[in-house]
């Protein structure tokens, strides 16, 4: 079994209680003797191979460490950055394809550790999410009529709006451009965006909010 450590909870004397994400989903394992032995498995961001005894709540048993993307932790921004990230992850609904999120993760997370732009990471990582939640908005024709020849975007509609049902508006022109970068941005590449991303994961945070009716912690600490 493999899985990143999201959390740790202490557990009675000297154990902890793990909660790691696994291309199975969200598990939880309890790590005995903790501080001595566990120490690797019982660090956030770990990303451990490990082995378990089975039944509801399991112990590991041995493990390795396959990374460490503790160096997050040193870079306040990234910090910061790094709690929507993974309010995302325990947001998660039953179902959903983990296996396929997992590594998406894990890519999101390596990009993390050596971008010089944590915001783009964010910024990219919670739009590609929204498909996840069956909320992706709808970026290649009017969610009205299906015309492609798009000038607006409408937040509550939950998407672009062609120039029949509505007027321009510089702004919401802007944000489904940018929105349509982020979208369809192969990994993590740089790209040339319209508005600041402080902007917008404003806006970003609204789509969440009336969409999947979830309030992120916030990126800034
Ligand atoms: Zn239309």
């Amino acid at each position: 079994m493999e899985g990143i450590v999201l959390k740790t909870i202490d557990y009675k004397e000297k154990s902890k209680l793990v909660y790691l994400y696994t291309p199975q989903g969200i598990l939880s394992v309890k790590a005995l003797d903790a501080t001595k032995t566990k120490l690797g498995f019982v660090t956030t961001l770990n990303q451990v191979e490990f082995e378990m005894t089975s039944g509801k709540l399991p112990t590991v048993t041995e493990y390795s460490l396959k990374k460490s993307f503790y160096s997050i932790y040193e870079n306040l921004t990234k910090v910061g950055v790094l709690a929507p990230i993974l309010d995302v992850i325990f947001h998660l609904e039953e179902g959903v394809n983990h296996s396929r999120i997992y590594v998406f993760l894990i890519q999101t997370l390596n990009e993390l550790l050596t971008t010089e732009d944590s915001y783009q990471v964010l910024s990219i990582f919670l739009v590609k999410m929204l498909a996840v939640f069956g909320i992706k908005p709808e970026l290649k024709k009017c969610v009205r009529c299906s015309k492609t020849n798009l000038v607006d975007f409408s937040m509550l509609e939950g998407g672009a709006l062609c120039d029949s049902c509505s007027i321009y508006h510089e702004k919401n022109y802007q944000l489904l451009y940018d929105f349509q970068q982020l979208y369809f941005a192969k990994n993590y590449q740089a790209l040339t965006l319209k508005l600041s991303y402080q902007a917008l994961l404003d806006e970003i945070y609204q789509y969440y909010a009336i969409h999947a009716n979830f309030k992120l912690k916030d990126y800034y600490l």
